[in-house]
Parts: C-alpha cells; sequence; structure tokens
C-alpha cells in the first residue's frame, strides 16, 4: 500500500512539475568540480561527530533553458589544492559543445572559494549573488572566507552583476529559481530546478555540507548564522516536500549518482 503510495506521489509530482511551463526545453548537468576528505567534526557546534575523515565531493552544474545556458557554481580552480578537480570547468563545457561566452548567467551558492575558483573563466556572464554576499564581498574589510580575486572582474565594473536581495526567477517562466537560503554565509542561495521528467531538483549549496546535518538541522560551527542557518534548512525541507523535489547536497559523493553521470543531462 505505502509503495502504491510512494509511485502515485511521484507521478503526480512530475506531473505539478510538468504543467508548470516548460515551453522550453530544461535540463540539468552535473559537472565533477573536485573530491577530498574532511574532518567531519568541524562541521557540528554541538559535537555530534567524531570521523576525522569523510569522503567529501565538489560539485558544478549547468542549465540547459532553451538555447540559453547557466552555470551553477564554479569549483576550485584545477591544480590549486589536493581537492581541486582534474578538468576544467572550460573543458568540461567544451565536451558538451558549450563555448564559455554562451553563457548567460552564472549563480553563486556563495563566496568560498570551492565554490567560485572558476569563476574568472566565465567574464561575459552575469553574475547572480545574494545581495548580502555581495554587500561582504565589496566591504572593506571584506568578510573574512569570502574568494575576492574570483570576483575582481564585476567587482570592477569589467562585468554585470545582478545581487539578489530574494528570490530570483531566472528565466521568468518558473523552471530556475534561485532561493535566498542564508545561514552558512550572509547570502548564501540554492537553487530549484523543475525538470519536465525528473521532477523539481534542488541544488541546496552549502546549506548543508552532508546528509546526517541536513536532516538533524546540524550546524557547523564556523557558519555565519546558526538561527538562519536552522531556518533555511527547514525552508529546503518544505519546498522539496511540498514539490516532491529531489534534494541534492553538493559536497555529499552520496548525491552525486542522484543525477545522470556527466556528460549525460537529467531532463
Ligand atoms: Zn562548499
Amino acid at each position: 500500500m505505502l509503495k502504491k503510495f510512494c509511485v502515485l506521489a511521484s507521478t503526480i509530482g512530475a506531473l505539478t512539475a510538468g504543467a508548470l511551463a516548460q515551453a522550453q526545453e530544461v535540463t540539468l548537468t552535473r559537472l565533477d568540480c573536485g573530491s577530498g576528505f574532511n574532518d567531519s567534526r568541524r562541521f557540528s557546534d554541538v559535537f555530534a561527530y567524531t570521523d576525522p575523515k569523510v569522503p567529501f565531493t565538489f560539485s558544478c552544474y549547468v542549465i540547459r533553458h532553451g538555447d540559453e545556458y547557466m552555470v551553477w557554481d564554479t569549483g576550485f580552480v584545477p591544480g590549486s589544492n589536493p581537492n581541486a578537480p582534474k578538468v576544467s570547468l572550460t573543458d568540461h563545457l567544451a565536451q558538451i559543445k558549450i563555448k564559455p561566452e554562451q553563457v548567460k548567467y552564472v549563480g553563486i551558492s556563495h563566496f568560498h572559494a570551492d565554490h567560485t575558483g572558476q569563476l574568472p573563466t566565465l567574464p561575459g556572464a552575469t553574475l547572480l549573488i545574494g545581495q548580502r554576499e555581495w554587500d561582504a564581498l565589496t566591504a572593506t574589510p571584506p568578510m573574512t572566507g569570502a574568494n575576492v580575486a574570483a570576483f575582481k572582474h564585476w567587482i570592477s565594473g569589467g562585468g554585470k552583476v545582478e545581487p539578489q536581495s530574494a528570490d530570483k526567477d531566472v528565466f521568468g517562466d518558473g523552471t530556475v529559481m534561485i532561493l535566498r537560503t542564508p545561514g552558512h554565509t550572509p547570502g548564501h542561495q540554492a537553487l530549484l530546478v523543475r525538470l519536465k521528467e525528473k521532477g523539481p531538483v534542488i541544488l541546496a549549496g552549502d546549506a548543508a555540507h552532508f546528509h546526517e546535518n541536513y536532516e538533524s538541522n546540524g550546524v557547523p560551527g564556523f557558519n555565519f548564522d546558526r538561527a538562519q542557518t536552522i531556518a533555511s534548512l527547514d525552508r529546503i525541507k518544505d519546498i522539496a516536500r511540498n514539490l516532491r523535489a529531489t534534494v541534492i547536497i553538493q559536497h555529499d559523493p552520496r548525491d552525486i549518482g542522484k543525477l545522470p553521470a556527466f556528460p549525460a543531462a537529467a531532463r
């Protein structure tokens, strides 16, 4: 009975997503942007974990909307550290026949180096970043942990930037929405992509770094704001429940398989 209900529920979810708009075909591709290990003890301010070495992945994404492209997060610069990707974002894009100048938008979940390293390779893209993230980047001095160097082109006025103070319907048809989810950093954002066949997918940024923190509303000690982190996790969970969305924790290797292996795209 329960199984039947689940099948029915996912069918309804897919129908709801399909009914939304989809005049333009929307696809979502995951790019490998690095891998390594992290000390789980850093990721709990209530001492929930003891494992000094848990696997981490680093994920970038490409969204195609009709003939327009958006990149979500850009990973470390290849060769910059042991966790950095072996293949550059530019080379990944070339493998799926996208030239950097074809990328219209680059959405950034937050300003840390593991999400922004290869941002300079997309100088023609309009930068979609949280208003408070932008304020922290451009403050004197900039907030600790902000990878200011990657944003030089946009901070200097060379690139177009649209700081977001609320959610953003990127293409105007509800298929791709930036979700304001502060807490990890002041202007942290997540991304909702509503796919016709797969249904809605939420790319959670660093709202949580692994399943255990997502499920328990766990907060890393280094987060900007504890209460905002928990409120944002609750928001993501409510959206996921209401839309029957697939939630992808970008750093959790267990979530890699939720999207097809590169170069295939979810649609
Ligand atoms: Zn991160």
